[in-house]
């Protein structure tokens, strides 16, 4: 169980810019924190700005083994630039999930699926950890409205960091464009959130960033940001 008591209050690390919360978090976590990454745009921003900042942040690849293939190349193209060794948790095969939950059990059941695709694996991950950096902001969902620069993860046993909390949409463009990082092109062709290729469709410029994620159902999240697990390992 990581400590319950930080070095700054949550108002004085909600009001630093993403880069010195960072600079916070690897202080007061040290080799205890780490980085989820799903090759969207925020991880391209949050990677250049773990290299540029020179902090040794590990880095969590969860891949569900659905992502599209721009994701990763996407990946490659990271690791590549920044010389990145991926921390990635296992994750039963889509042949061995099709056998015990039944085929396309994202179709059936996506809460299900998310949670022995994603959140086992993330609960997994995390063991070693006391801090999880991610890059969900407020602005993508209204599901994410309220997420703070950090908060406490019971569900997890950590701390969240979210550097990124407060940053829009073009910000993110602006700070990818402006360091030539790389990033996912299905960026490029209407997909502003990125996940697995049965759950993820390109999104209308009227739409909110999110709506692209399990459209035409009620599910905003997979899960992993949620604290209430009630319901979502349910078959
Ligand atoms: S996003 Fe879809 S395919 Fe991916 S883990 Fe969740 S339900 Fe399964």
């Amino acid at each position: 169980m990581s400590s319950l008591r930080l070095s700054l209050t949550e108002t004085e690390i909600e009001a630093l810019p993403a880069e010195d919360v960072l600079r916070w978090a690897s202080e007061e976590f040290g080799e205890r924190l780490c980085l989820s990454c799903s090759w969207q745009k925020q991880s391209s921003v949050l990677v250049h700005m773990i290299s540029e900042l020179e902090l040794d942040v590990d880095i969590v690849e969860l891949d569900t083994q659905l992502f599209f293939r721009e994701s990763y190349e996407t990946r490659e193209r990271l690791v590549e630039r920044y010389g990145l060794s991926l921390i990635v948790p296992d994750v039963i095969t889509i042949a061995e999930q099709h056998k015990l939950e039944g085929p396309n059990l994202w179709e059936t059941s996506p809460d299900r699926c998310c949670h022995i695709r994603k959140v086992e694996p993330l609960l997994s991950a995390l063991e070693p950890y006391d801090a999880w950096v991610s890059g969900i902001r407020r602005e993508q969902s209204p599901s994410r409205a309220s997420a703070k620069k950090v908060e406490r993860s019971e569900r997890y046993g950590v701390w969240k960091i979210q550097p990124l909390a407060d940053w829009s949409e073009k910000d993110v463009w602006r700070y990818i464009m402006a360091n030539d990082i790389p990033y996912n092109p299905l960026h490029d062709v209407g997909y502003r959130s990125i996940g697995c290729i049965p759950c993820t469709r390109p999104t209308r410029p009227d739409e909110e960033e999110r709506a692209g994620r399990w459209a035409g159902s009620d599910k905003l999240e997979c899960g992993i940001h949620v604290e209430d697990s009630s319901d979502r390992g349910g078959r």
